[in-house]
C-alpha cells in the first residue's frame, strides 16, 4: 500500500480494483462524462510521473465543464467512491494517483482559454490548460506568464495552483499563489466557488482562492484560474558562473542585483550533476576544477551582459541569443529527468532554508543522508554503491532539490529531520503530496494542523477528495 511516505513503500499496483458500482457508472453516463474502464489504460493513469507511486484506479472520467465536475463528485458522493484529482500528472509527491481504489477525475478537458485582459492584465483559463500553452498565448499578447518550470508541456495551471508551483521564474514573479487572482472551484460537498472577475483590491474576508492554492486537491476541483500577467521583462542575458559554495552563489546574485540587474533567476547544480547533464548534452565540462557548484544567473539587461560586470571573473560561458539561452538552460532543466532515470534513486526531496543556512544545510543534508558515520555522502558517486547525495536548484529563493540515490529507506527521513531543526521547509514547492504528509507535523504545530483538518472536515466530512494526500489517513 502507499502510505509509508519517506521511509516506506511506494504504492501498490494499479491491476484489479475491484468493479465501478453500477449506479456510479450509469449517474456519470448521465453527467455526460462517461467513464474509461480498459484495465490497460487505467494502469497507465494511475501510475505517477517518477513512475515510484502507483494505486488501484476504478474508472478514470474527464469532464469538460464545470457542471459536469459538479455531477461527478455528486455521483461519487451518493456511491461513497473515492475521488482522486488528476491534472498533467508530473506531481513529484505522490498526490496525483490514488492510494486506495478510486475514481480518477482528470482536469485534461477543462481546456477555456479566454482572450487577454490588457487592462487588468489577467485572462482566465481552464484548469486543464498546460503551463506552455498559457505561455504562448500571453506572449501572443505581449505579456508574461510568471510560472515556468521544466514540466511545462504536461503540467497544467490546476495542478499547478493546487500545488502552488514555484520554478524557475519565482525570484521574477513569485510562485502560484502570486499569479492567482482569482477562480473557480467546485468543493468536495458539491457547492461552486467563484472568485475570477473580481477587483485587484478586494478585502472582503477569507481569501479563498488563496486557501484553495497549494490545498492539493484536498478542499475542492479547481475548474478555472483567473491569472496575473506580467510585462514581458527586456531581452535577457544568460550566465554560467563557477562558485565554492551557496554563500557564493547567493552573494554573486546580489551582486548583480547592486549594480542594476534584474534577475529572472539564480540556478544551482552542484558539480557532479552539472558535469552529468553536460555529458548527457555532449557540452564540454562547464566548471573551472575548483568549483563546487555551477551557478545559471539571467539577467533582463537588454542582451548586453552589462551588469554581470560585478562577478566577471566567475563567468565561465554566456549566452545572448535565444538558442545559446536555451543551450545554458539545459544543463540545469534536464537534471530531474536525469535523476529520474538512475535505477537506484531512492527519493527526491525539495527543501528550503533561509538564506544564511544554505551551506549549513547541504553539509548536514549530505551527512544525514549518510548516517552515522566518519563522514558525510559527498556530491560525486562514490564507488562500491556507497549513498550519494545530488543537489540542485533555486538558490536565491533557498531551495534546494535533494536526491538521495543508493541511500538506505531512512535517508529521507533524516534529511527531513536536520531541515526542519534548521528551521527550513521540507515542501519548498512541490507539495505534501502523499510523499511527506506523515512528516508535515516537523514544519507545522499541532495547532495548525487541526485547523487544516477542520477546513478539510468543514467542506469534506466523509474523505471524498484525495483521501490520504496533504493530511495523511
Ligand atoms: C521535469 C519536472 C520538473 C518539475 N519542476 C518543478 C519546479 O521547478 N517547481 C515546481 O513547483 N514543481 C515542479 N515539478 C512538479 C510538478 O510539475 C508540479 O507540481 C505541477 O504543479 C503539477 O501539475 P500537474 O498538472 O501535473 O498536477 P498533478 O501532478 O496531476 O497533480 C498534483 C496535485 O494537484 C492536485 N490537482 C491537480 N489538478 C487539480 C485541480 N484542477 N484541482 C484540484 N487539485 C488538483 C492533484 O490531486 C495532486 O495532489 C516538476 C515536475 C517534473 C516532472
Amino acid at each position: 500500500m502507499v502510505g509509508g511516505g519517506v521511509a516506506g513503500s511506494r504504492g501498490r499496483p494499479g491491476g484489479s480494483p475491484g468493479p465501478l458500482p453500477e449506479r456510479l457508472l450509469a449517474a456519470l453516463a448521465a453527467a455526460g462524462a462517461p467513464p474509461v474502464t480498459d484495465p490497460a489504460v487505467l494502469l497507465g493513469l494511475g501510475t505517477d510521473w517518477t513512475g515510484r507511486w502507483s494505486g488501484p484506479v476504478l474508472a478514470a472520467v474527464a469532464p469538460s465543464t464545470t457542471e459536469q465536475v459538479v455531477a461527478v463528485l455528486a455521483a461519487a458522493r451518493a456511491t461513497g467512491v473515492p475521488v482522486q484529482v488528476q491534472g498533467g500528472n508530473t506531481g513529484l509527491v505522490g498526490g496525483s494517483v490514488p492510494d486506495r481504489p478510486a475514481l480518477l477525475l482528470r482536469t485534461t478537458r477543462l481546456q477555456r482559454l479566454d482572450a487577454v485582459d490588457p487592462l487588468e492584465r489577467t485572462v482566465l483559463v481552464g484548469a486543464g490548460v498546460t503551463a506552455a500553452r498559457l505561455a504562448a498565448h500571453a506572449a501572443a499578447a505581449g505579456l508574461r506568464f510568471g510560472v515556468d518550470l521544466a514540466a511545462r508541456d504536461s503540467a497544467t495551471i490546476g495542478g499547478m495552483a493546487a500545488t502552488n508551483a514555484g520554478g524557475i521564474a519565482v525570484l521574477a514573479h513569485g510562485p502560484m499563489r502570486q499569479q492567482v487572482r482569482g477562480l473557480t472551484a467546485v468543493l468536495a460537498d458539491g457547492r461552486v466557488v467563484r472568485s475570477a472577475g473580481r477587483p485587484r483590491k478586494d478585502n472582503a474576508g477569507y481569501a479563498l482562492a488563496e486557501l484553495l492554492v497549494g490545498s492539493e486537491g484536498t478542499l475542492g476541483v479547481i475548474t478555472e484560474v483567473e491569472l496575473a500577467l506580467h510585462p514581458a521583462p527586456p531581452a535577457s542575458t544568460v550566465a554560467l558562473l563557477g562558485v565554492p559554495d551557496l554563500a557564493g552563489a547567493v552573494a554573486a546574485g546580489r551582486a548583480v542585483e547592486a549594480a542594476g540587474g534584474q534577475l529572472l533567476a539564480a540556478e544551482v547544480v552542484d558539480a557532479a550533476g552539472a558535469r552529468r547533464a553536460a555529458a548527457a548534452l555532449r557540452l564540454p565540462d562547464p566548471l573551472p576544477p575548483r568549483a563546487a557548484w555551477l551557478l545559471l544567473l539571467e539577467v533582463a539587461d537588454g542582451g548586453t551582459g552589462e551588469a554581470l560586470g560585478p562577478v566577471a571573473d566567475q563567468v565561465v560561458a554566456v549566452g545572448s541569443s535565444p538558442p545559446d539561452r536555451a543551450r545554458l538552460w539545459a544543463l540545469r532543466e534536464r537534471q530531474t529527468e536525469l535523476y529520474a532515470q538512475l535505477p537506484d534513486l531512492v527519493d527526491k526531496l525539495d527543501v528550503s532554508v533561509r538564506l544564511d543556512h544554505l551551506d549549513a544545510a547541504v553539509g548536514a543534508v549530505r551527512d544525514a543522508a549518510r548516517g552515522p558515520g566518519p563522514a558525510g555522502a559527498g556530491p560525486e558517486r562514490p564507488a562500491g554503491g556507497a549513498p550519494w547525495v545530488g543537489i540542485f536548484g533555486h538558490a536565491l529563493d533557498g531551495n534546494l532539490h535533494v536526491q538521495l540515490v543508493g541511500a538506505d529507506p531512512l535517508a529521507a527521513q533524516r534529511v527531513l529531520e536536520v531541515v526542519a531543526a534548521l528551521g527550513g521547509s521540507i515542501s519548498a514547492e512541490h507539495g505534501i503530496g502523499r510523499l511527506k504528509a506523515a512528516q508535515l507535523g516537523m514544519v507545522r504545530s499541532a495547532d495548525e494542523l487541526a485547523w487544516m483538518r477542520a477546513l478539510k472536515a468543514g467542506v469534506d466530512p466523509t474523505g471524498l477528495l484525495n483521501p490520504g494526500v496533504l493530511l495523511g489517513g
